[in-house]
């Protein structure tokens, strides 16, 4: 059986798709975002070991707060990083019956992640920027893997849910919401997209890391405005 690194577990996660949830963190990332809140997420020789065997029975300690919605996701790091091992993980849980989303930056693809992909329920899909220009001085990543992977998820027909964080000073305007709406025109499959709000608290953890946080002068998103800017957001209820 191939092995995994995992970074950490949330149980009774309620923001990472639908209902409660048990959230695998894989650890390995290929991009490096400004306000990315897990950068010991990053190296892919970090975390530890795992084995199929063992989310398949954390999923199952989480199952009685399931109910009809909930079931597990897959985030990171990048999950799609580790395809082999993912693909194998989602078979394991699906045979037990659970919900499995995978949480991806869309900044990575190999010849696993299709297959990944269509084991899965539903993709959550992080839209870092929908500029080329900024996507990159965002991520440290191109959106080369964006596009192939909206195709793959348009072709399976997979459910999606986008998130897209707004961040004062930066996007939080009516223009980058209307360019957000015309982008999220290509993908067929949206059920919902969700505006998360940044806010500044994983400053400390790069403190803690010796890690310069390229951030730290931006203020955490302001409430009021995040409402309306969902109000004008395509399929944000
Ligand atoms: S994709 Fe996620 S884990 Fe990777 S750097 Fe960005 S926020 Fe962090």
């Amino acid at each position: 059986m191939t092995k995994g690194r995992l970074h950490s577990i949330e149980t009774f996660g309620a923001v990472d798709g639908p209902g409660i949830r048990t959230v695998f963190f894989l650890q390995g990332c290929p991009a490096r975002c400004a306000y990315c809140h897990n950068p010991d997420s990053w190296k892919v020789d970090g975390g530890r070991d795992v084995e199929v065997e063992e989310l398949v029975h954390r999923a199952k300690r989480g199952s009685a707060y399931y109910g009809k919605e909930g079931g597990v996701t897959f985030s990171g790091g990048e999950p799609l990083l580790q395809g082999e091992f993912l693909l194998e993980a989602i078979k394991a849980i699906k045979a037990e019956g659970y919900h499995v989303a995978i949480d991806t930056s869309g900044t990575y693809l190999d010849e696993h992640s299709e297959a990944a992909i269509a084991a899965a329920d539903m993709v959550l899909l992080d839209i870092k920027h929908v500029d080329p220009v900024e996507f990159e001085n965002l991520t440290g990543r191109t959106q080369e893997k964006l596009f192939p992977l909206i195709e793959i998820i348009n072709r399976l027909e997979k459910p999606v849910w986008i998130r897209q964080v707004i961040m004062p000073g930066y996007n939080d305007t009516e223009e980058y919401i209307a360019s957000l709406n015309e982008f999220l025109q290509q993908i067929k499959t949206i059920e919902k997209v969700e505006l998360l709000g940044y806010h500044a608290m994983a400053v400390k953890k790069y403190n803690k890391l010796g890690m310069e946080y390229r951030l730290k002068d931006m203020k955490p998103m302001n409430k009021a405005r995040l409402q309306e800017l969902k109000k004008l957001t395509y399929m944000c209820k």
